[in-house]
């Protein structure tokens, strides 16, 4: 088995000459904090949208750990809207109030906000090239298909990804393994006989039956959203509790208030559940925590995704 993967080594390398993503730019650098950057970005969110709309912006706006460290959250939050999963943001921002470089050691990184078991293994091989594996969910799918897993636990996977990194060439390894997950182990119509893995890989006759998927239903939440209007300005109020927390939104009530005029709804997929907001305007004054900015000055504001679509639907209305 040995010789059969040091063999499989050489293919996935030559495959990943031939065929690999080389050029993403976090493939080009060894700077840890943009190794860092990407890792979180890409955690929920497409290679071509990070690349093509939030990346280099970031790292415009904040060159360095120790510059996005001196920066205010608002900011962070505004060059991270309309990516989601603002925790990563908060999360980033923390880190780098925290470090102004990023450590090496896989338990330090660790030990850092936001950063899980496999952040760390891939600032640990990508920027420090430590022969560590990585265990994204493309390598996941790849490992459970090589040895025919359909239920293995995070620990076994783990051991699998140590017992086959290849420690003389990791960089090369697990960027093509995350490809070749990507482009040819793929969820449905795996394509087997173009994979380097192809002579190791136990599950090849029946690829997609592992892992085993589970089946998710994703339950629905109805929320009512008051935008009170004064002076052609809009209310808002910036959110405390976990959910956005920092991002500026609109208020939601229980009951929609007697005066309020109903303008549509907005629909928004989260991972756990799907939100729908029924829209109301009204021409009061809001004494309570709301703050009144124009659509010129909602632009400037960090807010959600959803909060995006209500500033829309508020506009096609009038
Ligand atoms: S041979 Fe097929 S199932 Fe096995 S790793 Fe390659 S693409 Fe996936």
């Amino acid at each position: 088995m040995k010789n059969q993967w040091k063999t499989s080594h050489q293919n996935i390398q030559n495959w990943y000459k031939c065929h690999g993503r080389v050029d993403l730019p976090w493939r080009t650098t060894d700077d840890p904090y943009h190794i860092y950057l990407s890792e979180i970005m890409l955690q929920q969110t497409q290679v071509k949208t990070v690349l093509e709309r939030y990346y280099f912006p970031f790292l415009k706006r904040f060159p360095t750990l120790k510059a996005l460290g001196d920066a205010p959250l608002d900011d962070v939050l505004k060059m991270w809207e309309g990516l989601g999963y603002y925790n990563r943001a908060k999360n980033l921002h923390k880190t780098a109030k925290i470090v102004d470089v990023l450590p090496s050691n896989i338990d330090e990184l660790i030990a850092l906000p936001g950063i899980g078991k496999n952040t760390a293994h891939a600032v640990a091989t990508f920027a420090f090239k430590q022969p560590v594996p990585i265990m994204e969910a493309n390598v996941k799918r790849i490992l459970c298909r090589l040895h025919k897993l359909s239920t293995p636990t995070d620990k076994m996977l783990w051991q699998i990804a140590y017992d086959l990194v290849d420690t003389k060439n990791p960089f090369d390894y697990n960027q093509a393994m995350m490809d070749i997950g990507a482009t040819l182990c793929t969820p449905k119509n795996p394509q087997c006989e173009d994979c380097p893995l192809n002579e190791v890989c136990q599950g090849k006759d029946d690829p997609t039956l592992y892992p085993t998927k589970k089946k998710r239903k994703v339950p629905t939440r109805e929320q009512y959203i008051m935008i009170s209007v004064y002076n052609n300005k809009l209310s808002l109020t910036q959110r405390s509790g976990k959910f956005l927390h920092g991002l500026w939104g609109f208020s939601s009530t229980e009951v929609p208030l007697c005066a309020s005029e109903y303008i549509g709804e907005v629909t928004h997929a989260y991972t756990h559940f799907k939100l729908i907001c029924k829209v109301y305007v009204y021409d009061e004054l809001d004494k309570g925590q709301a703050h009144y900015f124009t659509i010129q000055q909602i632009r400037k504001l960090a807010i959600s995704k959803v909060d995006e679509k209500i500033v829309k639907l508020y506009l096609d209305t009038i």
